[in-house]
């Protein structure tokens, strides 16, 4: 049995305090969390804090990056037990934004996402098509390629630990959600290739479905069987709607 996960990516967002605020109102704003597993990506600067603020509570974190060297002459850049020192669980991994950006490849995602399993993390891996991909068929080919690359050459066992979040390009933080036909087809695909990949990993690993999810949207994508949770940016900055959205796994 998959548990659903829900994880919030709060970006370049929040100072430290502001950080660790929101987690104050939010410990005590949901109660019960067992049939969800909880997850903040905090910036990097908050990580300790916050880190301080949730102990006791369901909440996990992760950062939002990560480099894959151990240590060393590689500045302004964050190795994987340093994050693991802060007490995160968990790494975002070729977000959309840092493929689009700050020119990350599925190659860095590849590097990046074994020196997460190596270091006791587990790596949240995100894959989408562009409008234009779509627009030309090509998505499931993205999708393929996306998921080859980034995670060539892990054990089966090292592939569990993986989460895969498929975020639509043009569907993050523009207010268009993907339909739930289309994120359940995607789900259907990312498994069948990892499957090809990895076994019985396939049934193990839980993909999330990215993308302007907000409280009023959430009930219907999550209707489908392959979904097990869902990244969320915008909606997740406020506790009111990050806590409206955790209710829904708990009705
Ligand atoms: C994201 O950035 O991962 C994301 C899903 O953003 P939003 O929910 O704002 O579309």
């Amino acid at each position: 049995m998959r548990k659903y996960l829900i994880a919030g990516n709060w970006k370049m967002n929040k100072t430290v305090s502001e950080a660790v605020s929101f987690m104050k109102i939010l410990k005590g704003a949901i109660a019960n969390t067992a049939s969800v597993e909880v997850l903040l990506f905090p910036t990097f600067t908050a990580l300790y804090a916050v880190n301080n603020e949730i102990k006791g509570s369901d909440i996990n974190i992760g950062a939002q990056d990560v480099f894959w060297g151990e240590k060393g002459a590689f500045t302004g850049e964050i190795s994987p037990a340093m994050i693991k020192d802060t007490g995160c669980s968990y790494v975002l991994i070729g977000h959309s934004e840092r493929r689009q950006y700050f020119g990350e490849t599925s190659e860095m995602v590849n590097k990046k996402t074994k020196a997460v399993i190596a270091a006791g993390l587990k790596p949240m891996v995100c894959i989408g098509e562009t409008f234009q991909d779509r627009e030309n068929n090509s998505t499931f080919k993205i999708i393929e390629k996306q998921i080859n690359e980034s995670l060539v050459g892990l054990t089966a066992e090292q592939a569990c630990s993986v989460v895969i979040a498929y975020e639509p390009v043009w569907a993050i933080g523009t207010g268009k959600i993907a339909s739930p036909d289309q994120a359940q087809e995607v789900h259907v695909f990312v498994r069948k290739i990892y499957s090809q990949m990895y076994k019985d990993a396939s049934e193990k690993i839980r993909i999330l479905y990215g993308g302007s999810v907000n409280p009023d949207n959430i009930s219907n994508l999550m209707a489908n069987p392959d979904i097990d949770g869902v990244l969320v940016g915008g909606a997740s900055l406020d506790t009111e709607s990050f806590a409206k959205l955790i209710k829904h796994f708990n009705n």
